[in-house]
């Protein structure tokens, strides 16, 4: 399997993360690690074949070193985790920031609106975007205040704003759209690249899934090319199994299961790599 959604923080801001976690929240997040390699073999210990992982820049300034850690992470792993960009509209020139760490191996951006305090569809993300479709690279973002506020509707209008604009773009909706996740995939026949993460959705302990409600496995066997597996490891207060077992629960189809556990992740990080090749 591949997992998505991950998360690597350079030592200091990953301490000051936990802190917050610590002082905001009921999460316990002790016992998983935060150094690179000591995630990275807890996931190789799962099973996981490769994964994503990101940071986020969440004032101006800082974006450009980020983005160099995190490349520079991603080649002390051997490639076995691929990274994600991070920019800030406030910074003088975010589309070359990105760029320059697409060139150094990201295969995407990150957007985390509620952390960066951002809108997907502020217009000085536009040439961000088609820099990034333009070169096969995918946008995760994280729309809207989940899990702290689960206010309906909050992001998906400007989701789907950014996929008018640029239909050839991937974007991945992180946490299932929730709580929007239905009117997520009623947009999906206009918006063939909108993909939704299942992260800490279908964990049995996770705190995100108490505030969906029900969930109807056959939305995701009608989409079934654009549901990805994704788990926020290591930020989660639950065993990283939890996510796999409560997916495995819904009884879907084997091909589905694949797609959602492999396949798609496997086609998204292709169109990225391959655009690089
Ligand atoms: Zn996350």
């Amino acid at each position: 399997m591949i997992d998505l959604h991950t998360h690597l923080h350079p030592p200091k801001l990953f301490a000051a993360i936990r802190r917050w976690f610590a002082e905001n929240s009921e999460w316990d997040l002790g016992a998983n690690p935060t150094e690179p390699h000591a995630v990275a073999a807890a996931l190789r210990d799962a099973g996981v074949e490769r994964f994503v992982f990101f940071s986020y820049a969440h004032k101006p300034g800082m974006a450009r070193d980020l983005n160099a850690w995190l490349a520079a992470t991603s080649r002390d792993l051997g490639g076995y985790g691929v990274p994600l960009a991070t920019v800030h509209p406030d910074d003088a020139d975010c589309i070359r920031d990105l760029r320059d760490a697409l060139d150094a191996g990201c295969l995407g951006l990150k957007l985390h609106e509620d952390v960066q305090r951002v809108h997907a569809d502020d217009p000085r993300f536009d040439g961000v975007y088609a820099e990034l479709a333009s070169r096969g690279a995918f946008l995760l973002v994280h729309a809207g205040a989940i899990p702290w506020e689960y206010v309906p509707g909050a992001g998906i209008d400007r989701v789907t704003r950014v996929l008018e604009r640029f239909p050839e773009l991937n974007v991945v909706v992180a946490h299932y759209g929730a709580p929007d996740s239905e009117a997520y995939f009623a947009a999906m026949d206009a918006h063939p690249r909108l993909h939704l993460d299942t992260t800490m959705v279908f964990a049995r302990d996770s705190p995100v899934r108490g505030d969906i409600g029900a969930f109807d496995a056959g939305s995701i066997v009608r989409h079934a090319d654009r549901v990805v597996y994704g788990t926020d490891f290591p930020n989660i207060p639950y065993e990283y199994d939890r996510e796999r077992d409560g997916i495995a629960a819904l009884g879907l189809p084997a091909d589905v299961l694949e797609a959602v556990m492999h396949g798609n992740a496997a086609r998204l990080l292709r169109e990225a790599e391959g655009a690089r090749a």
